[in-house]
Parts: C-alpha cells; sequence; structure tokens
C-alpha cells in the first residue's frame, strides 16, 4: 500500500458512491484540466435536506499527495461507519455511532480529494512511483503547479499555475499588495505563479464551482502540507475588528498589505474571529487526542503574507456579494515540523497512515461543529422554514452566543408545543 495514483483516486472516488448509494452521490466537476481530466467530487448525506455543507479539498499542489489520500481515506470511514451503524476511533479519539449518524443526518459533507491531477500525475511521474529515479526527475517530483504551458513560451521550466495563488481575491497583487510582501508572482517560471487572470485554470474553477453551485456550504478546508498548523483567514496580513473601511476592497490602501506592524491590517468581525478561532480548536484538540500531536492554530498570515488563495476567496465571497454565503476558510498544513519524517512533501507512507488517522478525527470533529443543531432534527420543523431562518439570522454572526441561544429556543420551542398539545386536548 501507498499513496494514491491519480486514476486510483477517482476509481476510489467512483467506487465509494458505488457501494453506498443511499449515503452519497458523485459529482463531476465542470471544468476539465488541461490534460482532459474531469475530476470528480463526493456528495456525503442520508438525507439531501440539509441545510449546511462542509467542503474538504486535497492536493491542491502536485507533490502534496497525501491531501488527496487523507480525503479518501477520511470518506471511507465516515461512509462504512454510518452504513454500518457504528462509532470511529483514532488512537485516542473516538466519535460514537449516534455522532457519526448525526453527521450523515444533518450535514452536506463535500469531498474533492485531487483538485490538481496534472500536478499530482508530473509529480508522482517525476518520484518514480512507475520508473526508476533520477535526480534531476527527484527535483520534479515536488512539482506545486498544475501543467498548463500558455505562459511557459515553450520552456519547459515555465510551465504551469499555482491554483493556491489564482483565486479571486486579491489576486493582481501588483496594485493590492506591497512590493516588499507580494504574495505571489507574476513569473511563469516561479512556483507561485499566479496565472494570466483571476480563476483562469480550470481547476481553481471546479473549486469555485463548488462553493457558488451549492451555496449552503459554510465551512471549508483546503488540505496541504507540510508544517503542522490550523490556518484561518486572513493570509493577506495581519487581522483588525476596529474598522471595517479597512479591508481588502478599499483602493486606499492598495499596495500596502502585506507588511507586519504597519498601518494596514484586514478587518474580520470580532463574532467571525471567535467562532472560527473556536472551530479551529476544536479540529486542533480532536487531531491531538489521537496521539499527542499539537497543530497551533493561527491566522494564515503568521505563515506568511498570501494572495489568490482558496481559503481566503472562500471567506472573503459574501464581503463582496452580501447574497453569497459566508464560510469559515481553513487551510490545513499537515505534516509536523518538528518531526523530521514528517517534514517532507511526501512522508514515507507508514508515517502518512499515522498523518491521515489523526487529521481523519480533525475533520470529523469540524463536522460535529458544523453540523446543525440535531435539536431541529427532532422537532421535525420544516426544512424551508429553517433555510429562511438561517438565510435571514445565520447562527455564525451569533459567535459564543450560538450553543446557549440554541438550547433556549429549543426550550422555548418545547413549552409552545406543548401548550397547543394541551389546548387541543382541551377542545377535544
Ligand atoms: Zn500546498
Amino acid at each position: 500500500m501507498s499513496y494514491l495514483s491519480v486514476s486510483e483516486v477517482e476509481s476510489a472516488v467512483e467506487g465509494l458512491a458505488k457501494a453506498h448509494p443511499g449515503l452519497c452521490e458523485r459529482i463531476p466537476l465542470q471544468h476539465p484540466t488541461f490534460e482532459r481530466r474531469t475530476c470528480h467530487a463526493l456528495r456525503i448525506c442520508r438525507k439531501s435536506l440539509s441545510t449546511t455543507g462542509i467542503l474538504f479539498t486535497g492536493s491542491v499542489h502536485g507533490c502534496e499527495w497525501g491531501g488527496a489520500d487523507i480525503c479518501v481515506s477520511f470518506a471511507a470511514d465516515l461512509l462504512e461507519a454510518a452504513a454500518t451503524g457504528a462509532g470511529l476511533s483514532y488512537g485516542g479519539k473516538s466519535f460514537s455511532a449516534w455522532a457519526v449518524s448525526s453527521i450523515v443526518n444533518g450535514l452536506d459533507v463535500f469531498v474533492f480529494p485531487c483538485v490538481n491531477p496534472d500536478g499530482r500525475y508530473y509529480s508522482q511521474l517525476q518520484a518514480g512511483i512507475w520508473r526508476p529515479l533520477t535526480p534531476s526527475a527527484a527535483a520534479q517530483s515536488v512539482w506545486r503547479k498544475n501543467r498548463n504551458p500558455v505562459s511557459s513560451g515553450g520552456d519547459a521550466s515555465r510551465i504551469g499555475v499555482d491554483i493556491n495563488r489564482n483565486y479571486d481575491f486579491l489576486w493582481d497583487f501588483a496594485t493590492a499588495m506591497d512590493p516588499a510582501a507580494p504574495g505571489a508572482s507574476a513569473d511563469p517560471s516561479k512556483m507561485d505563479f499566479h496565472g494570466v487572470a483571476a480563476e483562469s485554470e480550470p481547476e481553481t474553477k471546479n473549486v469555485a464551482w463548488l462553493l457558488e453551485t451549492y451555496p449552503h456550504i459554510r465551512w471549508f478546508m483546503d488540505i496541504h502540507c507540510h508544517k503542522g498548523d490550523v490556518l484561518y483567514s486572513w493570509g493577506d496580513d495581519q487581522n483588525q475588528s476596529a474598522d471595517p473601511s479597512m479591508n481588502f476592497r478599499n483602493a486606499r490602501w492598495n499596495r500596502k498589505r502585506g507588511l507586519p506592524d504597519d498601518a494596514y491590517r484586514e478587518f474580520i468581525p470580532s463574532a467571525d474571529q471567535v467562532m472560527a478561532r473556536a472551530a479551529a480548536e476544536r479540529f486542533s484538540a480532536a487531531l491531538t487526542a489521537v496521539r499527542g500531536t499539537v497543530y497551533p492554530v493561527k491566522p494564515s498570515f503568521e505563515l506568511y503574507p498570501t494572495s489568490g488563495t482558496g481559503q481566503d476567496y472562500g471567506y472573503a465571497r459574501h464581503f463582496v456579494d452580501p447574497v453569497k454565503t459566508k464560510v469559515f476558510a481553513y487551510t490545513l498544513e499537515y505534516g509536523l515540523e518538528s518531526r523530521p519524517e514528517e517534514n517532507t512533501f511526501q512522508p514515507k507512507w507508514p508515517v502518512m497512515v499515522e498523518i491521515i488517522r489523526e487529521v481523519s478525527a480533525g475533520m470529523l470533529e469540524l463536522c460535529l461543529v458544523a453540523r446543525p443543531s440535531p435539536i431541529f432534527d427532532r422537532l421535525r420543523f420544516p426544512i424551508p422554514l429553517i433555510r429562511l431562518w438561517r438565510r435571514l439570522w445565520p447562527w455564525e454572526i451569533w459567535g459564543p452566543l450560538r450553543r446557549p441561544a440554541v438550547v433556549s429556543l429549543g426550550i422555548v420551542a418545547l413549552i409552545l408545543a406543548a401548550i397547543t398539545r394541551r389546548r387541543r386536548r382541551r377542545g377535544c
């Protein structure tokens, strides 16, 4: 057993959809890659009536092989446990059968294991998975970008676009970012080349298409390596919650973003920051419970300044267009820096298996955070009413008051139901 090849990822997705037709469906992504590959995602949900979705994406960067394997393993475990009415255990972290069933009953779990199959194929080919490794090929096994040659001018070293710098969030870094901290590159020979236009690449379009097509997706985690961090927005600058006008849409701050401890910081509402951080800490605590690994939680900017990332695009959409859903978005950097065997793009498979287990525990915990309150399931409120209410007054704006508010509303609803029942009896 080792890392999945591109075709094995696809056949795993197909096999899971066939094995669990009542629990999941296979979604073809709309934009074929440059090498004409059509990708597929899984949508895991028992009823397809959920008001909330969560999206996991893996292997956006070709050389980060484990992302796809994490996604496939997580989906397989979740589906098998739900189908057999079992719980799940990873080392010191367990999830009850009730927790597993509440995830598939109450949440739409979207899993898009391999966003960049062309880059993965190239990286695995160069790494000698199918033929002997040469030193020059070994260097190419850390291939990060896709394989689009449009900006290469025939030079093989200039092929490809970094998908995670191609999203429509401060994509035009030359205008938006400080020249000393651009967060991406306009040079096709660089590994963080941002492409010819925002969302120019089919891989980027596929992720954006999922967020557009399923507007109830409210949570998004993009799985990368290697560092050992759980990152939340923003990545372009430090966070601040005092001045809403100091934000990525305000041209007044152009060319001033990206440097620490200066006048510009990116606005995030304090309730969002509390919610984003609290959910990430739940992820991190579940991961730690498996075998003691600790992934710190922090804003992306603390890693390095970025522009055009999927995480910030996911969270930024509702600021640009208030009709769009607010999405709490994360970047996971699996693989602990302090463990040499993990501090590499392609850890040896037995090491990767341990990482897969602990990250899967974190993903399940994040699903439990994202899952709408089971109170609504039990009271059997009409689903359209819940949708309307969530649209008008989403939980996310409640911040830390969310749980007491849900409990209070549940109690009020139960009292109202009891009063109504007693009146009906008297009427008889
Ligand atoms: Zn990456």
